[in-house]
C-alpha cells in the first residue's frame, strides 16, 4: 500500500504525473480540484457553492474540502494505495490530513512562476470527459476537439491572468507552509519539473524508490 501527496503550482504537471503513477502502479488518483469541477458541471449544491470561489482563482472552504476528502477515502477503493493531488494547501487541511492518515511520501514539483504562466495560458480542459491537453507540448489532434471522445476543448474558468495571480500568491503564502510542515516530518521530495515529462517521472520514481518509468509498459496496458 502506498499513500502519496503530490504538491506543486498550477501548472506544474500535478495531474499529469499523478496520472502516470496511477496507471503503472495501480494506485487511484484522487483530484481534489477535479472532484470540484465535476461538481460545477454537473450543477451540484457543492458545484454551486464553489463555482464562483474556483473562477477567481480563492481556495474553497476548508470544512467542505476536508467532508469531500474524506468521504472519497472513505470509498476505501485504493486497495493499492492512492496519490491525492490539490489537497492539502493550508496548514489546517495538513493537520487534519495528518491527524487521519498516514503517508508514504510528498512528492513537491518544482516550477518557477514565470514558467506556471506560460504553461496555464497553453492549457485545455475537455469540456465532455475532463481530459487535460497542453498547447505545447500535448495538443489534440484535431484543433480543439478532445481526441478521447470529440468533446469541445476550452480553456479553464480559472485559467485567466487575474485568477493565475490569485492562485500563485494563495500558492505561495499558504500552501508552501503546508510544505514546511511535510519537511519537518522528512516527508517531501523535490523535483525540478522544468524538463520533459518522461525526465520528471523518472525523477520521482528515482526519489521514492518505485519502478523504473516505461513509457512503452504503459502504452500496453492502456
Ligand atoms: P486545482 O485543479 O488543484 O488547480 O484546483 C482548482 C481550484 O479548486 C482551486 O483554485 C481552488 O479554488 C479549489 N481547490 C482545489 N483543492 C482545494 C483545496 N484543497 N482547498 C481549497 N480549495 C481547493
Amino acid at each position: 500500500m502506498r499513500k502519496y501527496v503530490i504538491m506543486g503550482v498550477q501548472g506544474s504537471g500535478k495531474g499529469t504525473h499523478a496520472g502516470l503513477l496511477e496507471a503503472d502502479l495501480n494506485l487511484v488518483h484522487i483530484g481534489v480540484g477535479d472532484i470540484l469541477r465535476w461538481n460545477v458541471q454537473h450543477h451540484t449544491k457543492v458545484g454551486a457553492q464553489v463555482r464562483r470561489i474556483m473562477a477567481a482563482g480563492s481556495l474553497v472552504d476548508d470544512d467542505l474540502i476536508e467532508g469531500i476528502v474524506q468521504d472519497r477515502l472513505a470509498q476505501h477503493d485504493w486497495n493499492f494505495g492512492f496519490i491525492i493531488d490539490g489537497f492539502p494547501r493550508n496548514p489546517r487541511q495538513a493537520e487534519f490530513f495528518l491527524e487521519s492518515y498516514d503517508i508514504d511520501g510528498v512528492i513537491h514539483l518544482d516550477l518557477p512562476d514565470s514558467e506556471v504562466r506560460r504553461r496555464v495560458m497553453a492549457r485545455r480542459l475537455c469540456s465532455v470527459c475532463g481530459v487535460d491537453y497542453s498547447l505545447i507540448d500535448n495538443s489534440p489532434k484535431v484543433d480543439g476537439k478532445c481526441d478521447a471522445c470529440g468533446g469541445e476543448l476550452l480553456i479553464r474558468e480559472d485559467d485567466t491572468e487575474e485568477a493565475l495571480n490569485v492562485r500563485l500568491r494563495e500558492y505561495h503564502a499558504k500552501t508552501n507552509p503546508v510544505l514546511d510542515i511535510f519537511r519537518r516530518k522528512e516527508y517531501v521530495i523535490t523535483v525540478d519539473s522544468r524538463p520533459p515529462k518522461p525526465q520528471v517521472q523518472q525523477a520521482i520514481r528515482a526519489k521514492l524508490g518505485l519502478p523504473a518509468y516505461a513509457p512503452e509498459r504503459q502504452a500496453a496496458a492502456s
